[in-house]
């Protein structure tokens, strides 16, 4: 058995978890078995995860498991992959699963293949899954040595499909171990997408000149949706909060769409955004090695472009309704 641990949130599954679930049945498939999901916590939708591939979801849902606590989780995902006697433990590569990939693999003594970027094949017996390393510059394929494989999946490596029906949940109970740490408080930014789930991110760069011009850079994000990001040297100069900063020593995303607005495009950039699927890059330099990464590219003065890209979309979007 293929087993998806699928992340939820606010009493919802996450969009990772119908990809991971997707994945893992499509894996199932080539290896003959089947694919089952469990979710620890609350998720009132858990059941669409049959409509991406699972056959079974099982949840095991308890007030222990509010907070996502890796020591926790890692112990609880063991024993239902010794109960379940599943092969395969996949988990979504988002900060949760790769801290659950370690300790999983640990103590079922499993191969962990981390960043899973393509379905893994078979080969002599063996499982052979790729993934990228040094930034995505180049890819390896790893050979799981172990009965039992433990892998995360990067985001965007498959695109979720409906390929079954929704399934009735059906309801686990473990003995959930005591957590070392309590969660006493939360502070959440409410109403933004995080950045590592984006899948639109509008960023900038020090062509921006100034602080106070990021006005037109929200703008553009508010009218995708978008969340906004930064290159280093701006969230370095308090520009914007570091939280922001994308790139080799920021955070690296796949989003389905990322528009670079007065960004270089130096190498240590790159690194953390050349996975997402569309790149597009607006800056007044034809030779910025941006454009080499791009799939669109607008020459041009971003003060003037940027803000007529924002009304195009807005009329377009009052067109549509
Ligand atoms: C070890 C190390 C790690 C690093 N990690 C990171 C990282 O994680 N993330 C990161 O971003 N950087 C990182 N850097 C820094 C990186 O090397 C670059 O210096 C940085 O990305 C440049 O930021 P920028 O593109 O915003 O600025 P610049 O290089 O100054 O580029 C500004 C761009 O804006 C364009 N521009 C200017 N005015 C306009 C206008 N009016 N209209 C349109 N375009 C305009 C210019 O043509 C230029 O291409 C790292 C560096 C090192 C050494």
């Amino acid at each position: 058995m293929v087993l998806v641990y699928a992340e939820a949130q606010d009493g919802k599954v996450k969009k990772s978890a119908l990809e991971v679930t997707y994945f893992g049945a499509k894996l199932a498939e080539s290896l003959n078995t089947t694919c089952a999901a469990i979710i620890l916590g609350s998720a009132e939708d858990g059941g669409k995860l049959g409509s991406y591939g699972a056959k079974e979801v099982f949840q095991i849902n308890d007030p222990k498991l509010d907070h996502f606590d890796t020591q926790v989780v890692s112990k609880i995902i063991a024993d239902v992959v010794k109960e379940k006697q599943a092969t395969c433990v996949l988990m979504a590569d988002s900060a949760n699963g790769k801290s659950l990939l370690g300790r999983l693999s640990v103590i079922l003594n499993g191969g962990a293949v981390r960043g899973v970027n393509a379905l893994p094949q078979m080969k002599d017996g063996s499982l052979h899954a790729d993934r990228g390393v040094f930034s995505g510059k180049a890819f390896v394929t790893c050979k799981v040595n172990t009965s039992i494989a433990v892998l995360s999946i990067a985001g965007n490596s498959i695109k979720p499909q409906i390929i079954g029906s929704d399934v009735a949940v059906s309801s686990m109970s473990v003995n959930i171990p005591e957590s070392k740490t309590k969660v006493v408080d939360v502070k959440r930014t409410v109403g933004i997408v995080p950045l590592p789930e984006a899948e639109v991110v509008v960023s900038a760069g020090r062509g921006l000149k100034d602080p106070a011009n990021w006005g037109i850079v929200e703008d553009l994000a508010k009218a995708l949706g978008a969340t906004t990001a930064c290159s280093r040297p701006v969230a370095d100069s308090g520009w914007r909060p570091h939280h922001e900063h994308v790139g080799q020593t920021g955070i690296a995303i796949r989003p389905n769409l990322y528009i670079a607005i007065g960004i270089s495009g130096a190498i240590q950039h790159l690194a953390g955004v050349n996975s997402s699927k569309v790149i597009v890059v607006i800056n007044k330099d034809p030779e910025a090695p941006f454009f080499k990464a791009a799939d669109y590219g607008v020459v041009g003065d971003l003060f003037e472009v940027v803000p007529k890209l924002t009304e195009a979309i807005q009329k377009f979007k009052t067109a549509q309704h």
